[in-house]
């Protein structure tokens, strides 16, 4: 995968071998957790409606667009910003009753419409922290 922005190559913790990656996190996996921190924010609150600050600083609220099975409510978050225009992906979360969500088979216009579609997804690395163990 490239790298958007290289400046240099000697700031890079990605060295050969296995290091030990609990302990050095990445900006960008620190970033993730900002993110997935203000989700858990939000569904510990709701339904009651909370403030998030976007993790990127406090100019917006973080939102989740919800998308899942309207029976089972299991489905898939988007957690994002409307201000800075950025997000990240949950692939399997419970979707609380009554909170708004879209079906699978929702059209192209209705995900447009619940999330903008130039929103940028963060990369999870290495792992969601609910990854099961
Ligand atoms: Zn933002």
């Amino acid at each position: 995968m490239p790298t958007r922005s290289s400046g240099g190559s000697s700031t890079s913790i990605y060295s050969m071998g296995s290091e030990d990656r609990s302990v050095t996190m990445t900006e960008s996996e620190r970033l993730w957790e900002s993110w997935y921190q203000a989700f858990r924010k939000l569904r510990e609150a709701w339904p009651a409606d909370v403030d998030v600050p976007c993790p990127n600083s406090d100019h917006g609220r973080v939102r989740i667009s919800y998308t899942g099975d309207p029976e089972t409510r299991i489905g898939m978050a988007i957690v994002w910003c409307a201000e800075c225009r950025q997000g990240i992906h949950l692939s399997r979360v419970g979707i609380p009753d009554g909170a708004d969500m879209l079906t699978f088979d929702a059209t192209e216009e209705e995900e447009d419409a619940a999330v903008p579609p130039d929103i940028e997804i963060l990369p999870a690395d290495p792992a969601p922290p609910s990854d099961p163990s």
